[in-house]
């Protein structure tokens, strides 16, 4: 089994969000935020800090310079003794305020899209039914969800029931709150023996069907060597059968041209069975 994760959101949950961070002397780190992350460690997950960076798509600053700013904020964060196992952020965005070519496109590493949770997961080897995300917008939430961890949306000083928390697990006034979210839920995960699967039942169809497909997306990508390595010998042995298949044909339609049609019937008979040996060796390579 992995190791379970908290995944915080950067701005505005981490970092103050003051517009497009472009330096890493703009890095102010929320109040509570190296607290929050010590408690976390303490209770044993990993941190993994996810991050939308559209400023890289936008021209706003490279990604050598983003690196220098998660750097900042690592080092502000150690000297509260929190360290941060990784960080993962998306430069894509897709559309024309995209004004880097290089970096205009459609992402799934882009939340509400789960990418960095699944790229996370496969990098660490995280379990991501006992993982948390936590972070001050919606697509956070979706995008934890979407990952199937439980999820926590941050009011940031505006009513908790006043937040469109999209169907967050929990919604609080702010990160302290949420880390003792976890921590209370963790202690009576232990106690309680709590589903793998806790949000699972206040999904609604439209919900699932999204995991289904990141599922299907997941499997599919781990599955994607050896299929084709399956089917490239078997695309190599059916183009050659079915070449003879063709070849027996033309040679029965020639015998039967011909003054001689004895031939014909044997020679079709053999192409046939060459091309019921393509159909074959195509659907064996079927899964
Ligand atoms: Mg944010």
């Amino acid at each position: 089994m992995g190791d379970a994760a908290v995944f915080l959101d950067r701005d505005d949950t981490l970092v103050v969000d003051s517009g497009f961070i472009d330096h890493p002397d703009k890095v102010v780190l929320v109040p509570g935020a190296a607290d929050a992350v010590r408690r976390l460690r303490e209770r044993g997950f990993k941190i993994v800090v996810a991050s939308n960076q559209s400023g890289v798509a936008r021209g706003y600053f490279d990604e050598t310079r983003l690196k220098e700013i998660h750097d900042r904020m690592r080092q502000l964060l150690a000297g509260h003794g929190a360290a941060v196992d990784a960080v993962y952020y998306c430069p894509y965005l897709d559309g024309p305020e995209a004004t880097v070519d290089a970096y205009r496109r459609k992402s799934n590493l882009r939340k509400p899209e789960p990418g960095m949770m699944y790229r996370a997961a496969g990098d660490l080897n995280l379990d991501l039914s006992r993982s948390w995300m936590i972070g001050d917008a919606p697509r956070d939430v979706q995008a934890g969800r979407a990952a199937g961890c439980r999820t926590i949306l941050i009011a940031n000083g505006e009513p908790a029931d006043s937040v469109d928390n999209n169907a967050a697990d929990y919604c609080v006034a702010n990160l302290l709150d949420a880390v003792a979210v976890v921590e209370r839920e963790t202690t009576s995960a232990k106690s309680a023996h709590r589903s793998e699967f806790p949000s699972a039942p206040a999904a609604s169809a439209g919900d699932i069907g999204d995991r289904l497909n990141e599922i299907r997306d997941l499997l599919e990508h781990r599955d994607r060597q050896q299929r084709f390595d399956d089917f490239s010998v078997a695309r190599l042995l059916a183009t050659l059968l079915q070449m003879l298949a063709l070849f027996a044909v033309g040679w029965g339609i020639l015998a039967l041209l011909s003054d001689d049609t004895s031939m014909a019937v044997p020679r079709l008979l053999l192409g046939c069975f060459l091309q019921i040996s393509v159909i074959a060796a195509l659907l064996a390579t079927r899964r």
